[in-house]
């Protein structure tokens, strides 16, 4: 009989959403009439741009006309949209990136986890906890990893803990492990990283021959403006550092789907024999093998984001969720619960009060107010006594739900 990937069979079962699914609904059942108001979902709310629908509409009118028409695309993405995008995202920022140094795809979620075909599975690996559970479990399924522990820790994996009592930014470890995965603006903390924070990765990564992925998704939501947007802004991290972007957050793109990844040309890892080798060569092989590109009025309706409509109508989306995330972090300080993050991420971080734990504190407020939250601990063990509230929602539900917690929600 043909066999499986055991390592899948590792992954402890999608734990967090169901459950909170499981309990909402539970409740819903036993009380028809509550309105019950969602504030955990990691999901954008709100319609695409003008500039990026109209761009789309006009591609699909090119692909019904013989002269226009486009069949396969490069599968590293059009010329004129990685320019773009070397140009806004990193020129103008001072950040030495060249277009041929960006991979267009359909998702950062999807690089996250591909970009580990490039590596060996011999990598010791470092992600934060709490945690995007993407970066673990592809771990997990590539065999990286031991079994998962009672408290959800996977043996092999180096765990660095972001709580209040480090401003949610991991200590640099003292041992050294080969690939550290950041990600900054933080989901689920919400918290950002200065650029000695950063640089004090790269130094590290560039003392230990260490690669750092930096998961940017969020970096339009950074409001300081003394905050870096790219790890590239921090002097040597093109020798030591590929960077995760996505048009999904920014232009609410998580349903028509399109990222890019950046793999400089001057990084490079070790091989078996002791050389090195350029990790761009294998990234461009690995995605012009098994990838075949994004769809041309996709990348149409990406490269709109960079018009000058495009960057207003973005920037007034960004800037709606982020008047959610003000009024979130105000109702709920004025409650006389402590918030972190919500500043420069569309996520608040709370510290569940009175000792409550991560899912204590989802019932009580499920219960006594009808709204829903995600607990701290299903990000990781050290999220426990926290809970995220997301900031993508409507203005409506977000004034109704803090109605309710600053009225009727008892400490
Ligand atoms: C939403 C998100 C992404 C973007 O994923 P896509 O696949 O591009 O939609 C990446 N990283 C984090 C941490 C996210 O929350």
């Amino acid at each position: 009989m043909a066999t499986v990937n055991d390592n899948y069979l590792k992954l402890k079962a999608g734990y967090l959403f169901p459950e909170i699914a499981r309990r909402v609904n539970a409740f819903a059942e036993a009380n028809p009439e509550a309105q019950i108001i969602r504030l955990g979902i990691g999901d954008v709310t709100e319609p695409l741009p003008e500039a990026c629908r109209s761009a789309m509409i006009k591609a699909v009118e090119e692909m019904g006309d013989r002269a226009s028409f486009k069949g396969y695309g490069p599968e590293q993405g059009y010329a004129w949209l990685r320019e773009k995008i070397a140009a806004h995202d990193f020129q103008a920022r001072g950040c030495d990136v060249d277009a041929s140094e960006i991979f267009i795809s359909d998702g950062s979620k999807c690089d996250c986890g591909n970009i580990l075909d490039i590596f060996g599975d011999d990598n010791s690996i470092a992600v934060t906890d709490p945690v995007y559970p993407v970066y673990v479990d592809t771990n997990v399924m590539a065999g990286h990893t031991g079994e998962v522990n009672d408290r959800g820790e996977y043996a092999g994996l180096t765990y660095l803990p972001i709580t209040a009592d480090n401003n949610f930014t991991a200590a640099i470890p003292s041992q050294r492990v080969d690939l550290i995965y950041l990600c900054f603006p933080n989901n689920p903390t919400g918290a950002t990283a200065t650029k000695e924070h950063l640089k004090a990765w790269v130094d590290y990564a560039q003392a230990n021959g260490s690669i750092i992925f930096f998961d940017a998704a969020y970096e339009a939501f950074i409001t300081d403006p003394s905050l870096p947007h790219s790890i590239y802004e921090i002097e040597g991290a093109r020798d030591c550092a590929i960077e995760f972007r996505s048009f999904s957050k920014n232009a609410g793109f998580t349903g028509t789907r399109c990222a890019f990844t950046v793999v400089p040309k001057t990084l490079t890892a070790k091989a078996k024999d002791g050389s090195e080798v350029q990790l761009w060569s294998l990234w461009n092989r690995r995605q012009s093998t098994k990838f075949n590109g994004v769809s041309y009025i996709v990348q149409r309706g990406a490269e709109a984001v960079y018009s000058e409509a495009g960057q207003a109508q973005t920037k007034a989306l960004i800037d709606f969720y982020m008047e959610n995330a003000r009024i979130i972090r105000e109702q709920l300080t004025a409650a006389g619960i402590q918030v972190y993050g919500g500043t420069n991420a569309p996520y608040v971080w709370v510290k569940t009060p009175n000792g409550l734990s991560s899912w204590e504190f989802f019932d009580k407020l499920l219960h006594t107010v009808h709204v829903v939250g995600t607990p701290g601990a299903g990000f990781g063990a050290a999220g426990e006594g926290y809970f995220r509230i997301s900031a993508f929602n409507s203005r409506e539900n977000v004034n109704e739900a803090m109605r309710r917690i600053t009225e009727k929600f008892k400490l």
